[in-house]
């Protein structure tokens, strides 16, 4: 069967050669004689998959050895806990920037295990754009949490402004989109099911000096520290994401970061360029530099188009753009595996529908 033009947020689509190597892994792994499904967490072919994965990403975020790469289980939300269990100790706040609902819920995490305090917030406006980022900070901020992409609402941060405490970023929706200078951030991290895999498995990029800033005693596996020093192996790991990772490491490397960037913004121009002239569509992102390249959100400017157009997608095999349930509409996915092709043929569909739409 014919593959799906796939447009989810997450799990997203990966990319053919990636599922092919998997399928072969799937079978067997190398010369293991097992398959990937199989292999030990502590033996040498998933060492040596993990040196790649970390070696990929210092060379892919143009970091050097003062950050650490940590694989972990959980995805995005057991980062929300782990980030104020490991960063933030008593009489110290935890700033965050509240730029959309994955932002909100970090904040809502960290409560459970400190002080926290929103320093900038679109939420009234129903995060339709980003919010100013804040003059100050409190003195007593031990870091600031950023979402550099607004998944659910479409919204990206392009400049990040500096900042005077800690720096940390959710990237998990646009992690290795874009050039980006990541020696900026005392840690950044990335759920893997857009841009490095599939589900269950988190990135988390750590400077070395915040792990001597150990905020309260912690199991092992909640513990940065710990679970640096165990090179992400203090349970057993989730060797088939990992691996998974690698293979999106390497197609990553392929392609390079600044081609990537390229046929991103390409994608994006093509499908906002459709929205600003639309008669039927609305784009809910008004302000430009606002856009999120990875997440396109949209409306129509009746709700009696929605089903049909979703109906004409399907017909052109085209899956997964319906808009999350906070803000109905329309999200349109365009991950690195997103082709320009893939965009350009929803764009044609939403001219066709135009066309037979009337006036
Ligand atoms: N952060 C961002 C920016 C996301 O887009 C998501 C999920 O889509 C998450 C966090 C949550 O990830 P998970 O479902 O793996 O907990």
């Amino acid at each position: 069967m014919k593959r799906k033009i796939n447009f989810n947020a997450g799990p997203a689509t990966l990319p053919e050669p990636v599922l092919q190597e998997l399928a072969k892994a799937t079978l067997q792994y190398g010369k293991t004689g097992t398959s990937v499904l199989e292999l030990q967490h502590r033996g040498s072919a998933f060492g040596e998959i993990l040196e790649e994965c970390n070696a990929l990403v210092h060379e892919l975020c143009g970091i050097g050895p003062e950050y650490e790469v940590i694989w972990l289980h959980g995805g995005g939300r057991l980062q929300f806990c782990m980030i104020p269990m490991n960063f933030l100790p008593e009489g110290k706040v935890a700033a965050y920037i509240d730029s959309g609902q994955w932002a909100h819920e970090a904040m809502q995490y960290a409560a459970y295990y400190g002080d926290t305090k929103i320093v900038a917030s679109s939420r009234e406006s129903g995060y339709a754009h980003l919010p100013q980022w804040p003059a100050r900070l409190p003195a007593k901020a031990a870091y600031l949490h950023l979402t550099t992409n607004n998944t659910i609402y479409g919204t990206q941060w392009h400049d990040i402004p500096a900042c005077s405490k800690p720096l940390i970023a959710d990237m998990s929706s646009d992690i290795l989109s874009r050039r980006h200078d990541h020696s900026r951030y005392a840690m950044f991290y990335a759920a893997a099911q857009k841009n490095l895999g599939v589900p269950g498995v988190a990135l988390a990029v750590v400077h070395k000096d915040m792990l001597r800033k150990a905020a309260r005693p912690l199991p092992p596996m909640l513990s940065y520290k710990a679970q640096a020093a165990e090179r992400s192996v203090v349970n057993t790991a989730n060797v088939p994401g990992i691996y998974t990772a690698l293979l999106m490491l390497r197609w990553t490397k392929q392609r390079g970061i600044a081609a990537i960037e390229k046929e991103n913004t390409a994608k994006a121009e093509l499908l906002y360029g459709q929205l600003d002239k639309s008669r039927i569509f609305v784009p809910r992102v008004s302000e430009k530099a606002h856009r999120s390249q990875m997440n396109v959100c949209f409306t129509t400017n009746d709700m009696a188009h929605e089903q049909p157009f979703l109906d004409m997608c399907a017909r052109h095999n085209i899956i997964g753009i319906k808009g999350h349930r906070y803000t109905g509409g329309f999200r349109v996915s365009m991950y690195n595996a997103v082709s320009l092709a893939d965009v350009a043929a929803l764009v044609d569909v939403m001219r066709e529908f135009e066309d037979l739409s009337p006036s």
